[in-house]
């Protein structure tokens, strides 16, 4: 593959995480993400297919993209989606690759995807309580997903994340429990603020528990350590004073942004380049490229893009523009 020129934005920044959307379609219906009857779902041709994704990201790879992540959507509802991680790894043998979910599907397919090369995944996962969990997600699921996860850990995909996105009386008082699970199995416990993405407009910022918060209470019944951040990873990262294995993340994409060091980019399951997951322009590189374009100019239209990426999101700010599209359509 031929070596291109990294990707460096207009404030400095090199540009080496890519996080792929394949579907813009959930088989949850979590009330922070979307309304109950979903939202009006993309056509099939509208999405990209795995040979325009793997063709996409060759191109970024070229640019210097060391990691990537596959997201949605829910991206296990994408039909044989193995046969993408395997496509993908076949792109360099080095690049990480990963995959975010609500892993209400990850049981049957965890031992496929680790076979293709899938190195980690993430799993969402926002309270321990059945009761809880079901009105969070509409699905009565919790069990399901508790298997998903641990069918990824026994499969190897590790290390393995639980993401948790906290809010204010709805499921911050499991904050223990979360940490004591990570505690309990090794995996890394990731609590992520509430952001103004959601589908409905519902958030608001007395909702958000800020991130300072979640470690001062987690640190009040365990003890905690910091253990600093690892390269390009959102998350400020804690592990047990005692000695107890697993870790806590923070992700306080509100209340402190991590613009400053942001080194993703983003193409939306429609094929849609996104410097940032508030932007509100983004890079139509599908339609170009199912004219004809070749490499060079894919490659143009990606530079563009992530050139014009802001110095940073403004949430909480008077001039904050909602995006128009909601995580689960840009790909969280
Ligand atoms: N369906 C997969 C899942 O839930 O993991 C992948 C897509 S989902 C949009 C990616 C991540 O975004 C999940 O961890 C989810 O909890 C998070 N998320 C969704 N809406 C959010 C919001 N309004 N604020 C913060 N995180 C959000
Ligand atoms: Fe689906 Fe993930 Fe959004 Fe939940 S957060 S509705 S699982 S896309």
């Amino acid at each position: 593959m031929r070596n291109r020129p990294p990707l460096i934005d207009g404030w400095g920044r090199t540009v080496d995480d890519l996080r792929v959307s394949v579907t813009d379609k959930c088989n949850f219906r979590c009330t922070y993400c979307m309304p109950p009857q979903g939202l009006p779902w993309l056509p099939k041709d509208a999405i990209l297919t795995f040979e325009e994704i793997t063709r996409v990201a060759a191109v970024f790879v070229s640019c210097g993209i060391r990691s990537i992540k596959l997201t949605g959507g829910e991206p296990l509802v994408r039909r044989d989606l193995h046969v993408l991680i395997r496509m993908l790894r076949d792109l360099d043998a080095g690049l990480d690759i990963s995959l975010t979910t609500n892993g209400y599907l990850l049981a049957e397919q965890a031992p496929a995807l680790a076979d293709a090369g899938l190195d980690r995944v993430s799993v969402s996962c926002d309270s321990l309580l059945r009761h809880r969990f079901t009105e969070l997600t509409l699905r009565d699921a919790l069990a399901q997903v508790r298997r998903g996860i641990r069918v990824a850990a026994a499969a190897g995909l590790t290390p393995l994340k639980v993401n948790v996105v906290v809010m204010r009386n709805r499921n911050d008082d499991e904050l223990i429990e979360f940490a004591r699970l990570a505690r309990d199995t090794g995996y890394d416990v990731r609590f992520i603020e509430y952001m103004p993405l959601d589908a409905q407009g519902a958030w608001s910022s007395d909702q958000v528990v800020p991130g300072v918060e979640i470690v001062e209470r987690i640190d009040a019944v365990f003890p905690l350590r910091a253990a600093g951040r690892r390269d390009g990873d959102p998350a400020t990262r804690f592990v047990f004073a005692d000695g107890a294995g697993g870790s806590i993340g923070v992700i306080p994409s509100v209340t402190e942004p991590f613009c400053s060091s942001c080194n993703r980019v983003r193409v939306t399951a429609d094929g849609n380049v996104r410097a940032c997951l508030f932007s509100v322009d983004e890079s139509d590189v599908k339609r170009p490229m199912r004219a004809g374009a070749d490499d060079d100019e894919l490659e143009e239209l990606i530079r563009d893009c992530v050139a014009r990426k802001w110095a940073g999101h403004r949430i909480g700010q008077a001039d904050f523009v909602r995006p128009s599209r909601s995580m689960s359509m840009i790909g969280g």
